[in-house]
């Protein structure tokens, strides 16, 4: 038998201790990175809405306020910016938390279809804003998933939200559900100006805005699509995206089906 040379033997283990060491050191610096990159797009963030308040109010009471037309335009603007205010705070406490993984998904048994009924009815008066039509297209009046229904209600609002706002006057989103062998496919689509393939590997990231006055002028935080990416994942799932410039743009995620037995019989 080959007799191991102890001293060789401890150098692999100290080799295999050190550089053990050494990824966790990287993993930790990359964290450190992320947060402090974070926090400082968090600042930047909330600063705009918080300035833009600050400006109107002050305008007010330097003397804006004797003039009713005025009065009334600067109140609302003032009113905007604390709402998107309001927006970004609630969508960066939802990430921060699925990031730190404070969340949890609890997948149950969902009927989709009845997630997605409500889904559109809260942003019916939105869609009717502008004139858009939002249609729901399924093949079964109840469709059950392994899902956590809080969880993909908030991915379908975002989504069909952004095909709201991002969609052209007068146009039409469409959610349809597929069945496939083991799960269901979810799809929204629009028919709106679509988004530049060169932007499109980078939608999902936070902050990331293809327009930015166009977004933040229609209340988007830059951090719906991000929020969608990690509750997809959650699920096991995969976002994909698919738009072609004036033609409209698709997203879509599968869900695990739940096959329904009928016991006894
Ligand atoms: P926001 O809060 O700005 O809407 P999101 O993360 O939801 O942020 O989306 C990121 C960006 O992707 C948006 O700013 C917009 O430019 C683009 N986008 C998202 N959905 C659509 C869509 N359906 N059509 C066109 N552009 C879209």
């Amino acid at each position: 038998t080959k007799s191991v040379n102890p001293l060789k033997k401890l150098n692999n283990e100290i080799f295999v201790y050190v550089a053990k060491k050494q990824r966790e050191i990287d993993e930790l610096r990359r964290m450190e990175q992320f947060r402090r990159e974070f926090l400082a797009d968090i600042s930047h963030e909330l600063k705009t809405p918080i300035f833009a308040a600050q400006g109107f109010i002050h305008t007010l009471i330097d003397g804006a306020k004797d003039d009713e037309r005025v009065r009334d335009k600067f109140l609302q603007k003032a009113a905007k910016s604390l709402d998107g205010l309001d927006a970004l705070v609630a969508d960066l406490l939802t990430l921060s938390q699925i990031e730190a993984g404070e969340i949890k998904m609890h997948r149950e048994r969902v009927d989709l279809v009845k997630v997605t009924h409500e889904v559109i009815e809260q942003l019916e008066p939105r869609a009717n804003q502008r004139e858009i039509k939002v249609k729901l297209h399924t093949p079964q009046d109840q469709i059950f998933v392994k899902a956590d229904a809080y969880r993909i209600s908030q991915a379908l609002t975002n989504l069909i939200d952004n095909a709201i706002k991002y969609g052209r006057d007068g146009g039409k989103v469409n959610v349809t559900f597929t069945e496939d062998k083991k799960d269901w496919e979810i799809e929204v689509k629009d028919d709106g100006p679509g988004i530049p393939p060169e932007h499109l590997n980078r939608i999902f990231e936070r902050f990331y805005r293809v327009e930015k006055s166009r977004s933040k002028e229609k209340g988007g935080t830059g951090l719906g699509l991000a929020i969608v990416k990690h509750i997809v994942n959650a699920h096991k799932s995969k976002i994909t995206v698919m738009s072609r410039v004036d033609k409209g743009t698709t997203f879509s995620f599968k869900l695990d089906k739940i096959e329904e037995k009928l016991a006894g019989f």
